[in-house]
């Protein structure tokens, strides 16, 4: 495989540079043993559950269909619906939810390194779908993502959510390159990948399944293998 040949880098953030997975199950996890009711489901079911839920609420929020606010309560509120969880505000629990949340973010393996070592080849950026002041709050807890990134875009506050290639093209502008020239690096096949190439960007989807890969998307492994090909 050959190596990376671009003038801008932009990477994902959750799941991508941040361990957004983790904090999430760790957050649910204790949520699960803390709340009246949800004892009586394991707690995979329970995750799995939150995980479905959260990607329906997500998709209508994404459209515009409901507000953040009705968002961060209704994927609790549709929770306590399916595991028949009664008594406790869906509001105050997606508060609480969210405190705890931030207190698991940490780097995926690897990942300061290899931001950083792109950092000192070629400028990086950032574009993130996410709300926007827990997105903001996870940069200020890693001052280098910041602090390194030229662009930083975030969904909510440019008003368009990936995979939108208004978004990709308005960051195409802000790095002052062209398309082809820009490779963005992202864990999700339809927000990331098919998202960057479809505003004729160079992709590398993180973690991506190589068997179902879009051709000329660039699959990555590990943070190691893309140094490998970034050549630092
Ligand atoms: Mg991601």
């Amino acid at each position: 495989m050959s190596g990376i040949d671009a003038d801008f880098v932009f990477f994902d953030l959750d799941d991508t540079l941040l361990d957004h997975r983790g904090a999430e199950r760790a957050a649910l996890t204790r949520l699960h043993a803390e709340l009246p009711g949800a004892e009586r489901h394991a707690l995979d079911h329970f995750l799995e559950t939150y995980r479905v839920v959260n990607a329906d609420v997500w998709m209508a929020y994404g459209a515009g269909r409901i507000t953040k606010r009705t968002a961060r309560a209704l994927r609790f509120e549709r929770l306590f619906e399916r595991l028949g969880i009664e008594g406790t505000d869906p509001v105050r629990l997606g508060e609480t939810y969210l405190e705890r949340y931030g207190g698991h973010w940490a780097w995926i393996d690897g990942a300061e390194e290899a931001y950083r070592a792109t950092a000192r080849r070629v400028p990086v950026g950032i574009i993130t779908n996410g709300f926007a002041e827990v997105q903001r709050a996870k940069l200020a807890r890693f001052p280098d993502l910041a602090e390194r990134a030229r662009v930083i875009l975030i969904s909510e506050e440019a008003g368009l959510m990936k995979p939108d290639p208004r978004l990709f093209d308005h960051a195409a502008r802000l790095a002052g390159h062209p398309a082809h020239r820009l490779l963005y690096v992202g864990d999700s096949l339809h927000s990331d990948v098919e998202g960057a190439l479809g505003a004729g960007w160079q992709a590398a989807w993180f973690g991506g399944d190589r068997s179902v890969a879009p051709s000329g998307a660039l699959v990555i492994d590990d943070w190691r293998r893309f140094r490998d090909l970034l050549g630092s």
